[in-house]
């Protein structure tokens, strides 16, 4: 076992994740701030524009979280008490969530161990074991920012008459190839019915909160903007009755999911560097790759086969870079004493007490539990250091 350190650490503390704010991001919000709007205003769509450009999309709805952005997801689909969803337990708990926001079913199928994604095998089995038409939708999740293989979930759900959100929170950039050697971009909406995604300060584009939906399907674009403002509609085409300038209708039960113009601001200035971010980030991968390919007791997850091409250039958006170790606890404690904040991503869903009062239990999903058991996310992001990626990989070695 490792003892307690005295020693002071040699580093200022370095977390898993954070924000990159550039003088150009502040000086877009301070331009917001002294305009006319604060919410509502051109920034929205300009944001929305940009980031539908940016995945490929035809229509991104921008919205204050990417918890709301799933929520008016399950909303837009129609997800209501006779719903049954299938998701993985390895992602953030929100993904389950929005599910039970709309009185609908969680199911969970188990994850691939090799690249901890939820394992299509596993959900057709469950599809399988029950009668048509017994689930509604997918949500599957990219997680760490490994692309899932949209195209082959597609096909599945389309057997089985479903819906897919793909929660792309990890994958802002991320890409696989589809079997024509298509590049498909996260969020393109080329398989998903609707992409998500978050812009937490952790995430790779930081607005504070923040979240975006992205779809091709004008319906539910249509559908979501209503719901993200108290299911109020302006557009006279839509209305059924129109008193004057004024008149607006509220045509169902919708929320104040918006987000501020000055968050869009800061939305559209950070996307001018997210190519550099993600280029950042597939360098220090690749450094971390190196390191722990020869350390006996250090595992890599896998990148999604079809996430690679020829050339060895890869389409994983490595929002997190996930080690895995037998002592785990042992290694977390010993980074922590050394100022390094891995962090655990995730616990699985399926064991957090509130989704055990509904009846799962420990021992439900066997890969999932195993690799919660051993997982490190070490830290990643474009202003981390070589210096101080040196450090932790230095760290980690020394540990194990
Ligand atoms: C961050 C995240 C969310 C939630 O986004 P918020 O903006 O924090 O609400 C949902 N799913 C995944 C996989 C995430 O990483």
């Amino acid at each position: 076992m490792t003892q307690k350190s005295e020693a002071v650490p040699e580093t200022s503390p370095i977390p898993y994740g954070r924000q990159h704010i550039t003088e150009a991001d502040i000086a877009a919000v301070v331009e917001t701030l002294q305009s006319d709007f604060l919410t509502q205003g051109p920034k929205v769509e300009a944001f929305e524009r940009a980031f539908a450009d940016y995945v490929g999309a035809k229509y991104a709805v921008a919205v204050s979280n990417g918890t709301a952005a799933l929520h008016l997801c399950a909303m837009a689909l129609g997800v209501n008490e006779e719903t049954r969803v299938i998701t993985t337990p390895i992602t953030f708990v929100a993904s389950a969530n929005c599910i039970r926001y709309c009185g609908g079913t969680v199911d969970f199928a188990d994850i691939d161990s090799a690249t901890a994604l939820l394992d299509i095998e596993r959900v057709r089995e469950k599809l399988e074991s029950k009668p048509k038409g017994y689930y509604s939708g997918l949500i599957p999740v990219d997680f760490a920012g490994n692309p899932l293989n949209l195209e082959k979930f597609r096909k599945l759900a389309d057997e089985y008459g479903l819906w897919i959100i793909e929660d792309a929170c990890h994958a802002p950039g991320g890409y696989f190839y589809d079997s024509h050697g298509n590049k498909q971009i996260c969020g393109n909406g080329q398989y998903a019915d609707l992409s998500i995604f978050s812009f937490h300060p952790v995430k790779h584009i930081a607005t504070g909160e923040g979240g975006m939906i992205t779809t091709n399907n004008e319906l539910l674009y249509q559908k979501l903007l209503k719901l993200r403002t108290h299911g109020i509609t302006r557009n006279q085409e839509l209305m059924e009755e129109n008193h004057g300038g004024w008149y607006m209708e509220m045509q169902e039960l919708g929320y104040n999911y918006r987000i501020p113009d000055m968050l869009c601001a800061l939305g559209i200035s950070q996307l001018h560097r997210a190519d550099a971010g993600l280029a950042r980030r597939k360098g220090i991968a690749k450094v971390y790759d190196e390191a722990f390919s020869d350390i006996a007791g250090v595992e890599t997850l896998q990148t999604n086969k079809v996430a690679i091409d020829e050339s060895g250039d890869t389409g994983h958006a490595y929002h997190l870079y996930v080690i895995l170790v037998q002592n785990r606890k042992g290694l977390y404690d010993f980074l922590r004493e050394r100022n390094i904040f891995a962090q655990v991503h995730y616990i699985p869903a399926h064991t957090m007490p509130y989704y055990r009062k509904l009846g799962f239990k420990k021992g439900d999903y066997p890969e999932a539990e195993k690799y919660y058991a051993e997982c490190l996310s070490l830290p990643i992001y474009p202003s981390l250091t070589q210096q101080e990626q040196e450090y932790i990989i230095e760290k980690v070695k020394e540990f194990v």
